[in-house]
C-alpha cells in the first residue's frame, strides 16, 4: 500500500507548471524557446511596494502578526473593498491568507464534506478541481462554450445544482479564457443562486483589475447583497500589483466562515509573511499608477497578439475582456498532419508540436476543461510575442 494518502493520491501537480518544466528541459538542451506559458506578470513589483518591505523589516516588522493579518492591512483591505467594489466588510470579517491559491483551497478544507459537489465552469483555472479532490470534494466541471463568450448561464448553472452542491465557484476575468462577466449576467446567475440557499458562492476576483473594457463590472455582491451571508470574496496583490512572490492573498466573507478559516490557519501555516503585509498594505493605500500603466501595456499586447493569430488560416481568438491571456481556438488543426507525418489528434498534439517544431511553448485547453484550445500568455514583451505568433504560423503553414 502507498503510504501517500489518497486525497494527495488523486491530485496531479498542475499542468501549467508541467509546461514550463517541459520548456526549460528543452532550453537546457539547448534549444530556443519561445515561452508564452507565464502566469504571472513580467513586471517588477513597483518600487514605493518594495520600498515600504524593507522599511518594515528596519522598524522590526519581522515577528508573528495576529493569523488573520495586521490590523492595517485588513483595515486597508476593507477600505478597498468598499471603495472599489462597494462592500461593506468590517476588517474583523477579512482573513489574509498566503496567496489567494491559499486562501480558496483553506475555504474548500473548511466546508467540504467527502461527496459534496464543486461546480467549476469551464474553462477553469486549473487548480479548482484539484483542490475540490484534495478536500475530499467532486469537482462537477460545467463546460462553457465559446459561443457564450466561455462564460457559465443562468441555464447550466440551474441544470448542474444538484443537493449536493456545496460551492459555485466564479473566476472574473477568467483565467485561461479572459471572459468578464457583466452586471447583467451576474444578476441572472444571482437569480439562480437565490433559488438554491444551500449553495456557496466563491467569487475569485484575483484578475479584477486587468480588464482592457473601461468600465468595471459591479460586484455579485453590490448586484444582490443578499447572497453576502453565504460568499466569500477572494482576491490578493498577486497580479494587479506584480506580487506574485510576495504570497498575499485575502478572503472576505460571513463571520463563521472566517472564523474557521482562522482556526485552519492558526493551526496550519499561522499568519502570511509579515513582511509582504507591509508590502501589501502599501500595494493598497499608495499610488496606482502601476495598476492603470500596467493594463495600458497589456491591452497593447493583447492586441498585437490578437491581430496575428486571427491572421494565421485554422485558427482563431475571440477579444478577451481581461486577464492576461488568450485562450486561442485551434479546431481548424486538427485531423492535419505534421512534416514528420503524425496526425494532430487534438489540443494536446497541437500544443507538443508546436513545442518541437515552432519551438513556442503554450498549454493546451485540455488542462482548462475545454478542447480543442491552447492558452497563451501575454504576460511578456511585444517582442516574444511577434516571435511567438511568427512561430506559430509557420509551424502551421507546414502542415498537411
Ligand atoms: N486564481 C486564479 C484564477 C489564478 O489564475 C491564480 C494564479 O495563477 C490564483 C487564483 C492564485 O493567485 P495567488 O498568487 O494570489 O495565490
Amino acid at each position: 500500500a502507498s503510504r501517500i494518502a489518497a486525497r494527495v493520491q488523486r491530485i496531479k501537480p498542475s499542468p501549467s507548471s508541467a509546461a514550463a518544466d517541459r520548456a526549460a528541459e528543452l532550453r537546457r538542451q539547448g534549444k530556443h524557446i519561445v515561452n508564452l506559458v507565464v502566469g504571472e506578470p513580467d513586471f517588477d513589483t513597483p518600487a514605493h511596494i518594495r520600498k515600504a518591505a524593507f522599511d518594515a523589516m528596519e522598524r522590526g516588522e519581522t515577528r508573528y502578526t495576529a493569523t488573520a493579518g495586521t490590523p492595517a492591512l485588513r483595515a486597508a483591505i476593507a477600505a478597498k473593498l468598499q471603495r472599489e467594489n462597494g462592500l461593506p466588510y468590517d476588517p474583523k470579517d477579512i482573513i489574509v491568507t498566503c496567496g489567494a491559491k491559499h486562501a480558496i483551497f483553506n475555504a474548500l478544507a473548511i466546508t467540504v464534506e467527502a461527496g459534496d459537489e464543486v461546480l467549476i465552469p469551464a474553462p477553469y483555472w486549473v487548480s479548482y478541481p484539484d483542490m475540490a479532490l484534495a478536500c475530499d470534494g467532486v469537482p462537477v466541471v460545467v463546460p462553457c462554450t465559446e459561443e457564450d463568450g466561455f462564460k457559465l448561464t443562468p441555464a447550466l448553472l440551474e441544470a448542474a445544482i444538484t443537493s449536493r452542491t456545496r460551492w459555485l465557484i466564479i473566476n472574473s476575468p477568467t483565467n485561461p479564457t479572459g471572459a468578464t462577466y457583466t452586471g447583467r449576467e451576474l444578476r441572472a446567475l444571482a437569480d439562480v443562486l437565490l433559488r438554491h440557499p444551500n449553495v456557496l458562492v466563491m467569487m475569485d476576483d484575483i484578475y479584477e483589475h486587468i480588464r482592457f473594457d473601461s468600465d468595471a463590472t459591479p460586484h455579485l455582491l453590490a448586484i444582490e447583497p443578499a447572497l453576502a451571508s453565504r460568499t466569500l470574496v477572494v482576491n490578493g496583490v498577486s497580479k494587479t500589483y506584480a506580487m506574485t512572490g510576495w504570497r498575499i492573498g485575502y478572503v472576505a466573507g460571513p463571520a463563521d466562515l472566517i472564523a474557521a478559516l482562522d482556526t485552519l490557519q492558526s493551526q496550519s501555516t499561522s499568519n502570511a509573511c509579515t513582511i509582504s503585509q507591509a508590502a501589501a498594505l502599501a500595494a493598497l493605500t499608495g499610488d496606482q499608477t502601476f495598476v492603470q500603466e500596467s493594463v495600458q501595456t497589456y491591452r497593447a499586447r493583447r492586441d498585437r497578439a490578437l491581430e496575428s493569430l486571427n491572421a494565421i488560416p485554422g485558427i482563431s481568438c475571440k477579444t478577451p475582456g481581461g486577464a492576461f491571456y488568450l485562450y486561442v481556438n485551434c479546431s481548424g488543426l486538427i485531423g492535419r498532419t505534421t512534416p514528420q507525418g503524425e496526425r494532430l489528434e487534438g489540443d494536446t498534439d497541437v500544443v507538443l508540436y508546436l513545442l518541437e517544431q515552432a519551438g513556442v511553448a503554450l498549454v493546451a485547453g485540455s488542462a482548462y476543461g475545454v478542447s480543442p484550445f491552447f492558452r497563451m500568455s501575454i504576460a511578456t514583451s511585444i517582442d516574444v510575442i511577434d516571435e511567438g505568433c511568427r512561430k506559430i504560423a509557420d509551424a502551421v503553414a507546414a502542415l498537411d
